[in-house]
This record gives C-alpha cells, structure tokens and sequence, in this order.
C-alpha cells in the first residue's frame, strides 16, 4: 500500500485537521507501529536531564513546530527508510530494521537494547507525536512496565482522548506548552488544559516545557502560565531556550531568559530553565 506523503520538515498544503486524519489513518494499529529510532542515551530535556533513557521515537506528528528538530520524524515518507537502531549510548553501527514493527519485535529490540546496561532504564516514548499510536501503546505499555521500566511521555499535550487511554501506564508526562509565537502553530492552550487535566486526574507526575526563542510574545508566555498554576503552581515549569538561538554572550538573549524567568515566577513556584543538554554532548 502507498503511503501517505506528508514531507519532512514542511508545512503541509493539507489544513491540520487533515493532516491528523491521515496521520491518524496510518496509525491505527494495536498490533505494529513505525517508528524511526530505536536507542539509548543520556536524556537532555527536563527534570530528569542526565538519566539514561532508552528512546522509542515513533514517526508521524500532526504539528509543524517551526523549531522542530526531529524533521525527520514527522514525514511518513521517513518511515520507508526503516527504524534506525543503535547510536547513542549503543556500541557498534546503527543498523535500520523495515517498518513496520510488531509489538513483539519491539520488545525483543528493547531488550537487546538494554541488556548491556545490566539495569532497566526509564522508556522514552517519544517522535513525532507517540500518542498517535495509542492502540499499539496501550498493548505495549503494559509489557514494558512488566519488564521493570519506568515511562516517560514526550507529548505535545493536544491528544487528550489518546492521553485518557494510556495514562495510567505513565510515570512521567511531559508536555510541551506550544506558543504561537515561537512554534508558529495555532494557539492551543485550550487543549494543553484540557490534556493537563487528564493527568492531573491520573495522579501522574507532570512537566511542562516550554520552547523560547527571540520571537517569545511574553503575553503568551503570561497565559501560558496562568494555565498551568490554575492547574497547580508547584508543577515543574521548564523554560527551554531554542538550541539554535543560544548565544550566551548575546545580552539580548539573556534579556529574554530574565523576562521569561520573571514571568513564569510570578505564579509558579518550580520554574527551570534548562536548554538541551544531549546537544552539548553531542549526541542523539
Ligand atoms: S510536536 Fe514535537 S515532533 Fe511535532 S512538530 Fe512539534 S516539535 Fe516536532
């Protein structure tokens, strides 16, 4: 069967309900999934920046986020190309496996995976966007908390249905706060709340990360953060300056932490900022 093109990297023609509905059409399986990376590797994002997480990223997302770094995820023409397996923490080549891949493939794969490591490290699932492949995580998530991981959620927090699904199998949800401004997306801070509720209901342990750049409309930042201490002012709030806009002898840029910093502490009492560490150690 052909596959739906949506090109890396690029604004689709398609309006975004479309896009969802041909992401969504391909990602209806419970018993395979495609994905485009299979590995390990320190985690640079968050509160758990510096632990060693084993990362699924499984392909397609319905957003174009304009600082996006994982273009290659988001194409399903991508997943032709196979899972990339290896890299990393990972001795040897990356190898590349066909898509799509059965639940039991993956876990023979997570296994091969960790089994140097002699522990069980946390699971990211990330992308793209994991959550449209609720029905293969629903039947996954399971066995992998089975098998002693931990799940970490990389989400961007607009799936609230697909969330309610597979929450309870969710240790940590991280959710990206998407501003206009800076993403280049609509605004969807009706739905973040919306998804922040689901997990809050849960009892699950929460993130929130936001992307700033110099195009940051701190009104949005302003909003963004009353939506979050409605939802409770203690929540990790972590500000994420874009990688490729990092000059730390730039005033300006200092300026811009300093502001987005004063902003989020006005009603937030847990705010970080922390760019991606990975990055600096060079790796995936
Ligand atoms: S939601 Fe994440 S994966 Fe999707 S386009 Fe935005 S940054 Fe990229």
């Amino acid at each position: 069967m052909s596959r739906p093109v949506i090109l890396a990297g690029e604004r689709s023609a398609e309006p975004p309900d479309e896009i969802a509905a041909i992401v969504l059409a391909a990602s209806a399986s419970a018993t395979s999934a495609d994905l485009t990376e299979i590995f390990v590797s320190v985690q640079g994002e968050g509160v758990v920046a510096g632990q060693v997480h084993l990362f699924l990223r499984f392909a397609g997302c319905d957003l174009r986020c304009s600082y996006c770094d994982t273009p290659g995820s988001l194409g399903l023409d991508q997943v032709d190309r196979g899972v990339r397996i290896g890299g990393g923490l990972l001795r040897g080549q990356p190898r590349r496996e066909p898509n799509p891949v059965t639940q039991e493939r993956l876990l023979q794969l997570v296994d091969e995976a960790v089994e140097p490591l002699g522990h069980r490290p946390m699971v990211a699932l990330t992308g793209g966007e994991p959550l449209l492949r609720t029905p293969y995580l629903v039947e996954l998530l399971p066995a992998l908390r089975a098998r002693g991981h931990e799940i970490l959620l990389e989400t961007a927090g607009t799936r609230v249905e697909n969330l309610e699904r597979v929450v309870s199998w969710i240790d940590l949800v991280s959710m990206d706060l998407k501003l206009p401004s800076v993403s280049g997306e609509a605004d969807l801070l009706g739905a973040h709340r919306a998804f922040l509720e689901v997990a809050r209901n849960a009892d699950r342990r929460i993130q929130v990360k936001v992307v700033i750049d110099p195009r940051l409309d701190l009104a949005e930042l302003e909003r963004g953060v009353r939506l979050v201490a409605e939802q409770d002012s203690t929540l990790p709030f972590i500000l994420q300056p874009e990688f490729r806009s990092l000059r730390t002898t730039d005033e300006a840029h200092r300026d811009l932490i300093r502001e987005a910093v004063s902003v989020a502490r006005a009603r937030l009492t847990d705010v970080r900022v922390l760019p991606q560490l990975h990055k600096y150690l060079g790796m995936l």
